[in-house]
């Protein structure tokens, strides 16, 4: 039987998706081997790593002036990259919104001047800070964004006003939940554990005049963006399966009709669990409302002990991960898109149960 895994990452899949890797397992379109068994350098694997970024290209509008990587190293990773590729002036500017972008932070820090420039540390990063007239060094290579904040359940509605300088946004968890305009960004990247494969796998978009040979000294070839951009993510073998499921996925949102519809059904769904957050009087979100993910929703009871007796009859009713990062403890649900209407609809209903029994 299958549960209902609010899991932060990695994290529910189309259950499609997987039904029909399960049926390629062993003969893969006639090939007679499993995407896991083929060369990355076959006809069947170069059809599906291509078909793979058309789709994203299709789904989210990809300009062709921006590359599409398919990388590994997880998203912190990119940490790293992301100096070494573009700190020409050895300084950026970054948002502190949480763990992950302190992470990123730290990271650059080893490669030149990190200006944080604004931070929501101050209230548990439970808000996004005002980014429409921040102190940019003039002479920041880029600046810096953690577009949804896994851990914290925040997300910038409103991208930073970068006053023209570069945009590199770490989308992880928000990654393919709504439309965007690539426009706004040199770089996106996500790792795709939490909303569009298994781990493994990065998706880097970057706008192809930030792709050069112009990285910092002792760069790691593997790390820099050429190398990958020069041998369409072929340059040695890349996360072969992980892309294949990838590419399903994307095939699965355009099916349920694009970034558009992802958008509604997730709006939707986080609807149903911050419409009763906000009614309950057991249950509070720990979040700024204008700044809520849709995506990851912290919430707590304010007894540590209620939330550890939540979480434990969550477990045994089919719900399974909702305990809070262990850094922030409470509860964390995330609802990415594959997680189906009817289980936040089911989670909400035996909350209501547990407010009647513990209220
Ligand atoms: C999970 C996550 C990461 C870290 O991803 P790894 O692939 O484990 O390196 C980075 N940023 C965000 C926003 C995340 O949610």
């Amino acid at each position: 039987m299958r549960v209902y895994n609010f899991s932060a990452g990695p994290a529910v899949l189309p259950e499609e998706v997987l039904k029909e890797a399960a049926d390629e397992m062993l003969d893969y379109n006639g090939t007679g081997m499993s995407v896991m068994e083929m060369s990355h350098r076959s006809k069947a694997y170069d059809e599906i790593i291509k078909t793979a970024e058309q789709d994203i290209r299709d789904l989210m509008n990809i300009p062709d002036n921006y590359k599409v990587l398919f990388l590994q190293g997880g998203a912190s990773q990119q940490f790293a990259a992301v100096p070494m590729n573009l700190m020409k002036n050895k300084k950026a500017a970054y948002i502190i919104t949480g763990q992950w972008a302190k992470k990123a932070y730290q990271e650059a820090q080893i490669y030149g001047e990190a200006v944080a420039v604004a931070s929501s540390a101050d209230k548990t990063f439970s808000y996004i800070p005002d980014c429409s007239n921040l102190d940019i060094p003039e002479d920041a290579d880029y600046v810096y964004i953690c577009e949804n904040n896994t851990i914290y359940g925040t997300k910038f509605k409103n991208l930073p006003d970068t006053k023209g300088h570069i945009l590199v946004a770490d989308v992880s968890s928000c990654f393919l939940s709504e439309p965007v305009d690539v426009t706004k960004y040199g770089v996106i990247y996500g790792g795709v554990q939490k909303n569009v494969g298994p781990a493994g796998v990065v998706i880097a978009i970057i706008r192809e005049d930030l792709i050069t040979d112009d990285v910092l000294p002792g760069t790691p070839t593997m790390l820099k963006w050429k190398t990958q951009a020069d041998n369409d993510s072929l340059y040695n073998t890349p996360p072969c399966y992980g892309i294949y499921i990838c590419g399903k996925v994307f095939k699965w949102i355009k099916k349920m009709g694009g970034l558009e519809a992802m958008k509604a059904h997730n709006e939707k769904k986080a609807k149903i669990l911050y419409d009763f957050l906000d009614s309950s009087k057991l249950f509070k979100g720990t979040v700024a409302p204008e700044d809520r993910s849709l995506m990851n929703v912290p919430f707590v009871t304010g007894n540590e002990e209620l939330d550890a007796k939540f979480v434990k009859e969550a477990k045994a009713a089919g719900f399974e991960n909702l305990k809070g990062h262990r850094t922030v403890g409470g509860m964390r649900a995330s609802i990415y898109n594959a997680m189906p209407i009817e289980g936040v609809e089911k989670l909400v209903a035996f909350m209501k149960k547990f407010e009647e029994e513990n209220g």
